[in-house]
């Protein structure tokens, strides 16, 4: 399934140039253009998908088992002392091209890249109500 419409559609089937880092049958990986820091890494479906959630387990499966390879690869190619692997779902979490993409992103002591991490607390109770919700709705998909 592609979209015509789609940048990440065009790249996976060779329609726009990537600088690509691999390739099979799911997923191609390449550098991401605007990066972040260098050796930024996009790891994307070749299929279209819109966000994660709609990725078929086999599929997303298939695409994530390069994340290791591409993390060591990364780290050992630039020298950086970690990395992030973000992903983006939906415009209120920054997600700019609508189709599933992984971002691995160098990471170096001092760097520029900042999360506001604001985390909270639970009121008493609260935790185990929403792992209540959230298994209810695990059990009623398709896993
Ligand atoms: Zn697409």
């Amino acid at each position: 399934m592609k979209d015509s419409d789609c940048i990440f559609c065009k790249i996976a089937g060779g329609d726009i140039p990537c600088t690509k880092l691999l390739e099979d049958d799911a997923a191609i990986a390449f550098l991401d253009i605007g990066p972040l820091a260098e050796g930024h890494v996009l790891l994307i479906p070749k299929h279209h998908y819109v966000t994660v959630d709609q990725m078929p387990p086999d599929v997303a499966a298939a695409v994530l088992k390069h994340l290791p390879a591409l993390g060591r690869a990364v780290q050992s190619a630039v020298g950086c002392e970690g990395f992030n692997i973000l992903q983006n779902n939906g415009p209120v979490a920054h997600q700019v091209v609508g189709h599933v993409h992984f971002h691995i992103i160098p990471r170096n002591s001092g760097d520029e890249f900042r999360f506001n991490w604001p985390a909270g607390l639970y009121p008493k109770g609260r935790i185990e109500q929403l792992a209540e919700a959230i298994r209810k709705e695990l059990a009623t998909r398709n896993l």
